[in-house]
């Protein structure tokens, strides 16, 4: 996998390209969607434990709002970049919109490896990024969420922050809180679960039992380990996951043919959703390239890491077993890769629409932080279950009626519903 020639913002524009030509678009609305409407870069000091001031680069990209505020995750990634923040924006607005809940897209990310940083340095860096940003951020206008490497606590010290600079308490400027702190019941289940409530609609319309599934799984952090569980639950087996090694800077695959076991895995996994190489070699787990996830003799591969993922490169490993992809991690598949998987028939669940519980139990979690008001988790998941479940069928019945591929269906939905809040409002 090439990362430096790869651009996700290109691959962005080109799905959006492709499905402005489906839905015949006329020109401004396609100037006015290719490109985000709004975008912050900044500089952000943080004080070290050493005594020394390092300079983090922090980034905010405001896709679009006219379906609601802006809504969409922070990364803290040492590969981050504009791009990046500025294709994960746009893939928020579709998000937002195929699950038809009231939010535009967003995205922010910060140049850092929180590996490297301590508690208290994170806490600044946190704080500093806010503190840039406090006046075009903000419960009515666009609201941040965690994502890769950022947790409950990093969004607490920035919800704190925002309410120093404000007065006064707004639980609903951020997403992704402890609970107790304004934080919903379910969310830290909710991306994962999300991603098996559409896999489980999906073997439904294959006719497939899901106990006659297995599954492999690229990734092992929040996504990955709630959609093990979920997908266990309903009789899966899952044979292979991997991840990143922080200390070796490469990616391992951990494969247990029998079925992998979740709670013993997690029980020699850190916060980051590394897993300890050599305490899953004495549980039997056999070690494998970071690749070797994806050529495995599976039903169901599910890549749940990164961007990039599954590319012209990689997608010609992938079994001929395999009936169904997930796209649980945002943007997995190139432009290339899907042209390929389109042509081999394989049914596939596409990122936005599949990961889009995470930012569903979000906007339950603004709805219960604005009315102070809390729900139990039985009514969090049944919610999320009822907005996955009609948005899948949604898709999937487009898709059968006009002949196209689920992720065309997809972005049909969802950028036609973006492109007619644009005229309603008279922008175009
Ligand atoms: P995370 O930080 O909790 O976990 C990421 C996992 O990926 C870790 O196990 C890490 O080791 C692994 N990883 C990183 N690079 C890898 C590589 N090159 N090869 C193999 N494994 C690698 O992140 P997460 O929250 O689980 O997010 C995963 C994906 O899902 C991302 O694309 C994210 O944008 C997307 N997503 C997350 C949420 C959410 O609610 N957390 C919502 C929607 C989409």
């Amino acid at each position: 996998m090439n990362q430096e020639s790869f651009n996700p913002f290109s691959m962005a524009q080109l799905q959006f390209d492709h499905v402005a030509d489906i839905l015949d678009l006329d020109k401004a609305v396609r100037d006015l969607l290719r490109n985000p409407m709004r975008e912050y870069a900044f500089n952000i000091p943080v004080r070290m434990d050493d005594g020394s001031v390092n300079i983090f680069r922090g980034f905010r990209v405001q896709h679009n709002d006219a379906r609601g505020p802006c809504k969409g995750g922070i990364r803290f990634h040492p590969l981050e970049t504009m791009d990046t923040v500025r294709a994960l924006s746009m893939w928020m607005t579709w998000k937002c919109a195929v699950v038809d809940i009231p939010l535009g897209g967003g995205k922010g990310g910060v140049i850092a490896d929180p590996h490297n940083l301590s508690a208290r340095e994170q806490e600044q860096l946190c704080r500093g990024w806010v503190r840039q940003l406090a006046r075009n951020i903000g419960p009515i206008s666009d609201i941040p969420a965690p994502d890769v490497m950022t947790s409950a606590q990093h969004m607490l010290w920035m919800l704190d922050e925002y309410e120093a600079i404000h007065g006064g308490k707004m639980p609903g400027f951020i997403t992704g809180k402890p609970v107790g702190m304004g934080g919903s019941l379910g969310r830290t289940e909710a991306t994962g679960f999300g991603v098996i409530y559409t896999v489980r609609e999906a073997l439904k319309q294959l006719s497939i039992r899901p106990e006659d599934t297995v599954a492999s799984v690229q990734g092992f952090g929040n996504v990955a380990q709630y959609a093990i569980r979920l997908y266990t639950q309903i009789g899966g087996t899952v044979i292979c996951v991997s991840c990143w090694n922080q200390n070796d800077q490469t990616s391992y695959s951990f494969r247990k043919k029998e079925g992998i076991d979740l709670d013993a895995l997690l029980d020699i996994t850190d916060r980051f959703g590394e897993i300890d190489k050599a305490k899953a070699k004495e549980l039997g787990y056999e070690i494998l390239p970071g690749e070797a996830w994806i050529e495995q003799e599976v039903d169901i591969p599910l890549p749940a890491a990164l961007e990039n993922q599954i590319s012209a490169e990689t997608v010609v490993n992938i079994n001929p077993r395999v009936r169904a992809i997930v796209e649980a991690a945002n943007g997995p598949t190139t432009p290339d890769a899907d042209k390929v998987i389109a042509e081999r028939n394989i049914f596939l669940i596409p990122d936005f629409l599949a990961n889009a519980g995470g930012v569903t139990c979000s906007y339950f979690e603004q709805v219960q932080s604005n009315m102070n008001y809390y729900w139990e988790k039985d009514e969090v998941l049944g919610k999320l279950d009822v907005k996955m479940t009609s948005a899948f069928i949604a898709v999937s019945e487009l898709a059968q009626k006009r002949n196209l591929h689920m992720r065309d269906a997809a972005y049909v939905i969802a950028v036609g519903r973006v492109a007619q809040a644009c005229r309603d409002r008279g922008w175009v």
